[in-house]
């Protein structure tokens, strides 16, 4: 579902990508952990098409972020840490824009059903800049599911948010992968990345130096395994 072929990224001199290669299959969940600075932003928007590639390819569902940076951007829904949502709109208004713009159904049924499901309902009729921190978080992450992409991209969807919301998140994604999406998500706490993932992976100074299903390894051995990674470069 999504293939990173020698992918790279350069500002300026600098390396924040080296030359990444990963195969994720379907309804896989992916967590990227890494410290602040280990390129993990920057992959998400390479794979969305934001960003584009110093070197290597992209591939999402068999297109190109290089090629089809168009048929990229249907199938991937991608909540970053900008949230992309307009203050001056309501809750249900940012929804039926965003419906309209990639061409799905703007109907009230379905962005109240988005809405309910991040439990922002009862704010539907509210500007958004009046939103708490965390209602933002959860009503951009809404927008990325909106059209039910097959991937989903999300950075630190959880960074911020109080348990509940967490929790309220964490549903969310259960429920994107039983509908059969494809997640790749960034995250800075392994506890928290363990619980989560399928597959954990870990990126370092824009190298990713540990790939590893969790039915591998005891949470225990993982985070004390991230430590290790983490720390050698410190
Ligand atoms: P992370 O998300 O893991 O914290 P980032 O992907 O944001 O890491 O950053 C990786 C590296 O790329 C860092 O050294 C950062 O300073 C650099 N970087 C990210 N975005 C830009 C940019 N737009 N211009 C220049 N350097 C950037």
């Amino acid at each position: 579902m999504l293939v990173l072929r020698d992918l790279g990224k350069r500002y300026g001199g600098k390396s924040a990508l080296r030359g990444l290669n990963l195969n994720v299959e379907p309804g896989q969940l992916c967590v990227i952990l890494g410290p602040n600075g280990a390129g993990k932003s920057t992959l998400l928007r390479l794979i969305c098409t934001l960003s584009r590639p110093s070197s290597g390819d992209a591939v999402v569902g068999g297109h190109s972020v290089l090629d089809d940076p168009v048929e990229v951007r249907k199938l991937a829904g991608v909540a970053l840490h900008e949230t992309l949502l307009y203050e001056d709109l309501t809750a249900a208004e940012n929804l039926e824009f965003y419906s309209r713009l990639l061409g799905v159904s703007s109907e009230k049924s379905v962005i109240d059903e988005m809405l309910s499901r991040v439990e922002l309902l009862h704010r539907r009729n509210d500007m958004v800049g009046t939103f708490s921190r965390g209602m933002k978080q959860r009503l951009s992450i809404a927008r990325a599911m909106l059209g039910s992409p097959k991937v989903l991209l999300l950075d630190e969807p959880f960074s911020g948010l109080d348990i509940k919301a967490r929790g309220q998140v964490s549903s969310m994604l259960t429920q994107a992968i039983a509908d059969g999406a494809t997640i790749l998500l960034t995250a800075h706490d392994p506890e928290l990345g363990y619980d989560l993932g399928h597959r954990l992976l870990v990126l370092v100074d824009g190298t990713l130096v540990y790939d590893r299903e969790k039915s591998a390894v005891s949470k225990g051995e993982f985070v004390e395994e991230y430590r290790k990674l983490v720390g050698a470069i410190k």
